[in-house]
């Protein structure tokens, strides 16, 4: 648990809701989940979305650092 959140915010995913770690940029978030709402800037995400986040763009960024 975090120390200084006073409140947790819940997962941004539609239909998740868990209790969020982690915050992304909504922009990077979309990334992976391209169904999110438009709301505010920062999209938080329950561990498990999280982690699928981090499979979801794992290619990608490997693919970008190819091309460069
Ligand atoms: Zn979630």
């Amino acid at each position: 648990m975090s120390p200084e959140a006073g409140v947790e915010d819940p997962c941004i995913v539609p239909g998740c809701g868990a209790p969020a770690v982690r915050h992304l940029a909504l922009a990077e978030a979309r990334r992976a989940f391209s169904d999110l709402p438009e709301k505010g800037r920062r999209a938080p995400l329950c561990r498990d979305h999280y982690r699928a986040w981090k499979k979801a763009t794992r290619t990608e960024r490997a693919l970008e650092r190819l091309g460069r």
